[in-house]
């Protein structure tokens, strides 16, 4: 089944809204076999919508549309469907009882052309909305699926999910499994370059890669009989690809997050950790603090930016910053121990480096960051050479060293400190 998007709105030509829908729909088809081919953006303008409507219907299996359901006259989608389908608009009397229970819940008026928001094309599937006015409708018509939800994401999304995916499931002959795999430490090119034989001439499960900020994911999906089926073939794919990749370049699968990984890892062992920044500014310890739980192996983040912080909080030797600098191995191998014995934990975790635009050199140009990680009486640090605006190296640091943090108490746990 080839499928099409079509998002209606001038707003999102001005640029003055993004298209998430487009992105959370493409997502959740791809997610379910279903392949989109086309993501198309038109005005509420009548010839336009219609020609990109017909563009869409004849080149296109299912087409969803969002947008333009709404109360008025620049509310078009329904109408321009209609047409396209010969059909009649006609009332819904159950769609227009809950527009009408809606407007009470919310204490206002009923205006006339909340009622437009109740007529549909003649023999459309009603798709009901419990978080807004408007209700979609879905149109089944020779061979062609026309699927229409409105614009907000927060009503769009819930009739996704609990009507239309369903709903597709009838098209589907077997059951479509999926797996996420997660990869840190390799790009996307050489993950490519390692495994590109076995995405190419994989057929069931397919194997598709794709790169997020600071980690690649792949994507395994199977068509089969029934969900245990799917997952035995799944396995042997999975295993070859962990082989292939190095199986602790593998952090996560699914939905797993790596502070989440990390602060996992930590709970179970009974470790607890501290971090001391400067470049960062306790964004390391923000994302740490996202998951939640951490609080039992948490203690205590500093954002020691200044030399006498980093004396006075972390004790790093003033002799250190003299001689070699903040930025430095040494002086991150101080802060990392310092804030672990300061604060009486396991692990220590820290950063320093030039963020920019300014303040770079020849010797240290911006990008270069220090990091430093002790556990249980062992200091190591590594030097990061990273690229990127302010913001994007900050990040960089951050994901680099929650993913080195994991690394090490990997080696830690099996190794000890030997
Ligand atoms: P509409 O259903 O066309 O009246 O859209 C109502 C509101 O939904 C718009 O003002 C936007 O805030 C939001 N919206 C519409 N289309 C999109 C889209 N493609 N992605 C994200 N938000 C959207
Ligand atoms: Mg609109």
């Amino acid at each position: 089944m080839k499928a099409e998007i079509l998002s209606v709105g001038t707003e999102l030509l001005l640029g003055d809204i993004l298209n998430t829908n487009a992105q959370y729909i493409s997502r959740e088809l791809a997610n379910f076999g279903i392949n989109v081919y086309y993501q198309t953006v038109v005005g509420d303008n009548p010839e336009r919508l219609k020609n990109a409507y017909n563009f869409a219907l004849n080149r296109a299996d299912i087409v969803i549309t969002t947008g333009g359901l709404g109360p008025t006259k620049d509310d078009l989608t329904k109408e321009i469907a209609a047409e396209y389908f010969n059909k009649k608009l006609v009332l819904d009397n159950k769609s227009l009882q809950e527009i009408i229970t809606f407007f009470k819940k919310i204490n206002r008026e009923i205006s006339e052309n909340n009622k437009k928001q109740a007529y549909f094309p003649e023999g459309s599937i009603i798709i009901e909305n419990n978080n807004g006015t408007a209700p979609g409708c879905i149109i089944e018509e020779n061979n062609k699926i026309a699927i229409l939800l409105p614009g907000p994401p927060k009503e769009m999304i819930p009739m996704l999910n609990e009507t239309v995916i369903p709903y597709l499931k009838k098209f589907h002959e077997g059951t479509l499994v999926s797996k996420v795999l997660r990869i840190t430490g390799i790009g996307e090119s050489s993950v490519d370059n390692l495994i590109g034989h076995i995405i190419d001439n994989q057929t069931n499960p397919t194997v598709a890669p794709y790169a997020k900020d600071n980690e690649v994911i792949l994507r395994l999906t199977a068509k089969t009989n029934n969900e245990e089926e799917a997952y035995r073939i799944i396995e042997p794919v999975e295993r070859q690809i962990r082989n292939k990749l190095g199986d602790i370049n593998v952090y996560g699968v699914e939905n797993q997050t790596i502070e989440g990984v990390v602060a996992k890892l930590l709970i179970e062992n009974k470790l607890t950790i501290s971090t001391a920044e400067s470049c960062t500014g306790g964004l390391l310890a923000g994302q740490l603090i996202n998951y939640p739980g951490i609080s039992s192996a948490f203690l205590e983040g500093a954002v020691t930016y200044s030399n006498k912080a980093k004396i006075n909080r972390l004790k790093v030797k003033e002799d250190t910053l003299i001689k070699f600098g903040a930025v430095s191995s040494e002086c991150a191998a101080e802060m990392a121990e310092g804030i672990a014995k300061e604060s009486g934990t396991n692990i220590g975790v820290s950063t320093t480096g030039i963020a920019g635009p300014d303040g770079g050199t020849d010797e240290k140009p911006v990008g270069l960051v220090y990091v430093g990680i002790y556990i249980n009486g062992i200091v190591k640090t590594k030097k990061l050479n990273l690229v990127g605006n302010r913001q994007k190296i900050r990040d960089r640091a951050v994901a680099y060293t929650l993913d080195w943090i994991r690394r090490e108490l990997i080696k830690y746990l099996k190794e000890g400190n030997n």
